[in-house]
């Protein structure tokens, strides 16, 4: 049995599911958490207690307080906070083939599970009860995200060589991975298949993988078009961009995480303009790697699912997803000319319900009756945000992961008064730095 919660007295902010109508802003309200779900909110104590049956409930004080969804970070590859601040001014492909897959190559499954476990208490220390995970053995990530309570869309890799070194698909992983993924508590798990690129494998193994994928019905996390030079070696190799090609090689039918989507002209908007696609924009992790900037008004007016992510710490290099909302909008702002461009409700609406549709948790992301209790409390007393004014622009641009107080999944505190509940923090710093030491020995 999960305990019951009544946060009483505080300010909610949420999205509603129809994005043409204004946010839900309630002050002083009473919210009432049972079993893993929002059973109440209401401006009244009475309301919100009757749903609770009388059975025993702790009492949440949120006077100065501001109760939200928790965050949606929709690309990453967390273990990689290993290489945090280790190889850093280096262009994407220089950064990639010279420094990160040298070191990859020494990666084992307990040091993925260090890494992840420090990646995980990180975003939750800054208000993100979701995330996608792009990397290898995920048995550890599945694992580490069940021990921390956190949601997660985990990839498997289920490409190998075979004995001769070609590369080979391995159904009965993928199988195994998903199984998985529908067996943990809490729905708190979605497998994908890993796809790295367009320009990583031999090209008959991508249809083969397209093929596995929609007969599997699975998930996909590829990434798409970051660079201009993946774009000209795409052309080159195969004569067309990378979302044309990919297409044709077979995916896109089921639901797809896009990465970055940097480099795209107008045919590639109208294929990733696909109810299975959520684009995914990593505005930090593109400027620091020097690839560029995704055109998020093109995106939009071309009606492509958008969410947010972070990437890796390698290329960020933190996973506070309150950092990429704020360099999301004012990006878009300035590269528009129109300071209207990626309004704070926009970016926000995209890294809760919108990203938590995207990693396939469609009963998260808003503060609703019947919805997922993941929500965050943000303490609002903090210089940076007084005057409130308008919360949603509070959170999104003078907001910081730092302000957030609590955060639960699922109606289980991960972090309650800014204590980590389900990872021992001390441990996770001391084996991550151990870890790290050794690999960028290399
Ligand atoms: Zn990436």
């Amino acid at each position: 049995m999960k305990p019951s919660i009544l946060f009483k007295n505080i300010h909610v902010i949420s999205a509603v599911p129809d994005p043409l109508l204004p946010w839900l802003s309630m002050e002083n309200a009473w919210v009432a958490i049972k079993d893993g779900l929002i059973s109440c909110v209401s401006d009244n104590r009475q309301d919100a207690a009757e749903t609770l049956d009388g059975s025993d409930y702790s009492e949440y004080d949120g006077r100065h307080k501001l109760l939200m969804p928790a965050l949606a970070n929709l690309h990453g590859h967390i273990p990689m906070t290993l290489f945090r601040n280790q190889a850093d001014d280096t262009n994407l492909h220089d950064w990639l083939f010279n420094v990160i897959f040298p070191r990859e190559a020494k990666l084992d499954e307990a040091m993925v599970s260090k890494g992840t476990r420090l990646g995980l208490a990180e975003m939750i220390r800054s208000g993100t009860g979701a995330a996608a995970d792009m990397y290898y053995h995920h048995e550890a990530a599945a694992s580490a995200a069940q021990e921390a309570g956190l949601r997660l869309n985990f990839c498997c890799d289920c490409k190998s060589k075979d004995a001769s070194g070609k590369d080979q698909v391995q159904q009965a992983l993928l199988e195994q991975a998903m199984k998985l993924a529908e067996q943990a508590p809490d729905d708190l798990l979605r497998a994908s298949m890993l796809v790295h690129s367009v320009y990583l494998y031999e090209a008959d193994v991508y249809p083969q993988l397209a093929q596995l994928a929609e007969s599997l019905n699975c998930p996909v996390q590829v990434h798409v078009s970051e660079t201009r030079k993946e774009v000209v070696d795409c052309l080159q190799k195969y004569g067309q961009r990378p979302p044309k090609q990919l297409a044709d090689f077979g995916f896109f039918k089921t639901s797809t995480l896009a990465a970055h989507c940097i480099h795209l002209d107008d045919e590639d908007r109208q294929i990733l303009a696909s109810p299975t696609i959520t684009c995914v924009h990593n505005p930090a992790s593109n400027l620091k790697l020097g690839s560029g900037f995704a055109d998020l008004r093109a995106m939009m007016n071309a009606d492509i699912q958008l969410g947010l992510g972070t990437d890796g710490a390698a290329s960020n290099n933190n996973l506070d997803l309150f950092r990429d909302m704020r360099l999301a909008a004012f990006l878009a702002k300035g590269l528009s000319g129109d300071a209207g461009m990626m309004s704070a409700e926009t970016i926000l609406r995209m890294a809760t319900v919108d990203g938590m549709q995207g990693l396939g948790f469609d009963q998260s992301g808003l503060i609703a009756e019947g919805f997922a209790a993941d929500l965050q409390v943000i303490d609002l007393n903090q210089i940076e945000l007084t005057p409130l004014g308008n919360p949603v622009s509070a959170l999104v641009y003078s907001g910081s992961g730092s302000y957030v107080e609590s955060l639960m999944v699922a109606g289980r505190w991960l972090m309650e008064k800014r204590e980590l509940k389900t990872l021992d923090e001390e441990k996770v710093i001391f084996e991550a730095g151990q870890a790290s030491e050794w690999l960028n020995q290399f």
